[in-house]
């Protein structure tokens, strides 16, 4: 946290500061935009080891978690930024009607003006920077607002981004929920907030106030569907690495449930218990692979999801913690009601409830009644069932036969539907969720049609 207070005043003073920046129109030169996403990558390169021990300290998150999913996937968003900005930038010819002729158009990306990024603390250098990296591709200002719950990334990042970037233009407030609400009363070109759905109506109300458009980058329930005839091991090794393997389930895309028939379960069930145990080790407290829970309300929230009646005697693997240290055991839960809370609310933590039907297609179901997530998961290597699965499913994203994954994919929105979010980005989707698409109509005094020109005569109209 920032040590002088920051309220509406400040916020007003550093917008009229980044309007005054951007009215100059340096943020809009294609030199000045490059030089400040190398700045990013000058910033990873120089830092890694104090971003790894400052994401240790935030979520005891494992090296190799941090240095792939964190530094390098932002990584490659600068620099796939950088090599695809010219092409990015350029007009885009359009056609035209033969109403318009003689004529040509063009869709010119223009920068909003001067944006606001609010991140939230499970990936908190990713989701700070790289939505930063859509601002800056895009020829925007914008000021950065870490969460204050992964406090040591955030100082981080005050630390070094308006260092190694132009402060003139971009900037970082600390802070927590006084500081955030001074940022929303000022009258932003866009607000991209990734967090909860709660906070999400908080940040859309303020932005009403002031017409500014939003990107809301939420969560949700993120099914899984296992069929029977998928590779096991690798079904399994591919649920372990979307739902542990990502800061132990406290990821947005993480999944949530599984689904799959009573006949297979018990064969799921011993593979992923083999699996884990083989990642994790007979003691997964002890293991240096699992992130540990982010502070003590989300360990209390997740304990709260366990110890409810309805969901008494359904673990049937894992269940260890140790609130001291919270840490928190991958565990698997079978055939807790639909209506518990660990059924009702977004886990983000090592819980994995799984659910049977008699028939695999009972799954859609199950899905479609639900809020719209994030992302949707399918196992198989029946066609029939992929198809239907991309037919009746709607989610942010769907993926067959993996998970999380797809947000690699730079050529994929990334967002969500509906309660998951709104809006989406990376790669070329970063750099528009940060433009304004211009229509721009060129006509020339060439071939003059009277017959737009009153006075209007049923012949002009064609009849
Ligand atoms: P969080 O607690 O860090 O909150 C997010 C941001 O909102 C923070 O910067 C915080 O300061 C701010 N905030 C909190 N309360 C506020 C208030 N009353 N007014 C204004 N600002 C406020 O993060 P979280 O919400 O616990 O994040 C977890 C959620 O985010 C999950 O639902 C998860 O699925 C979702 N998520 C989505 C994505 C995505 O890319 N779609 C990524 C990560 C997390």
């Amino acid at each position: 946290m920032g040590t002088t207070r920051f309220g509406g005043e400040e916020a007003a003073t550093m917008m009229a500061e980044l309007r005054g920046t951007f009215s100059t129109g340096k943020t809009r030169s294609y030199e000045w935009r490059v030089a400040q996403l190398r700045s990013i990558v000058k910033m990873l390169d120089e830092r890694e080891g104090e971003i790894v021990e400052a994401l240790r300290s935030d979520l005891n998150k494992p090296e190799f978690e941090s240095v792939v999913y964190e530094v390098a996937m932002l990584k490659s968003s600068c620099k796939g930024a950088i090599k695809e900005l010219k092409q990015w930038m350029k007009p885009e010819n359009v056609k035209t009607p033969i109403l318009a002729l003689p004529s040509s158009a063009e869709i010119v990306a223009e920068p909003l003006g001067v944006v606001l990024v609010i991140s939230a603390w499970n990936y908190p250098i990713l989701l700070s920077l790289d939505p930063v990296v859509g601002a800056i591709a895009a020829g925007n200002a914008v000021v950065l607002k870490p969460s204050e719950i992964s406090r040591a990334t955030s100082s981080l990042l005050a630390k070094y981004v308006e260092q190694y970037m132009d402060s003139s233009a971009v900037r970082i407030v600390e802070g927590a929920i006084p500081e955030t609400s001074a940022l929303l009363e000022q009258k932003w070109d866009k607000i991209f907030y990734t967090g909860n759905s709660k906070v999400a109506r908080i940040v859309m109300t303020a932005a009403a106030k002031h017409l500014t458009p939003v990107a809301l980058e939420l969560g949700g329930k993120s099914p899984v569907i296992v069929d029977s005839d998928v590779n096991l091991k690798i079904a399994v090794r591919r649920i372990i690495a979307g739902k542990w393997g990502c800061n132990n389930g406290q990821a947005c895309i993480s999944p949530d449930y599984v689904i799959t028939t009573k006949d297979f379960a018990s064969n799921l069930i011993d593979t992923l218990k083999q699996e884990l145990e083989r990642f994790y080790g007979a003691e997964p407290l002890k293991s240096n692979d699992l992130s540990r829970i982010v502070n003590s309300n989300h360990f209390d929230r997740l304990m709260k999801l366990l110890n409810e009646d309805k969901v008494g005697g359904k673990v049937v693997y894992g269940g260890q913690f140790d609130k001291s240290q919270l840490k928190m055991a991958p565990t698997l839960l079978l055939d807790v009601p639909q209506d518990s809370l660990i059924m009702s609310e977004e886990i983000f933590g090592p819980l994995l409830p799984l659910v049977t039907v008699e028939q695999l297609h009972e799954s859609f179901d199950i899905i479609t009644r639900r809020p719209k997530p994030l992302a949707a998961y399918l196992f198989t290597n029946r066609k029939s069932l992929k198809d239907k699965f991309v037919r009746t499913v709607s989610a942010g994203g769907l993926l067959i036969n993996d998970t999380a994954i797809h947000l690699a994919v730079q050529t994929l929105p990334f967002g969500g539907v509906e309660e998951s979010g709104m809006g989406s980005y990376h790669g070329k989707f970063s750099f528009d969720a940060f433009s304004h698409k211009k229509a721009v109509l060129y006509r020339s005094f060439i071939g003059d049609a009277a017959v737009r020109y009153p006075p209007y005569t049923r012949t002009k109209m064609g009849l």
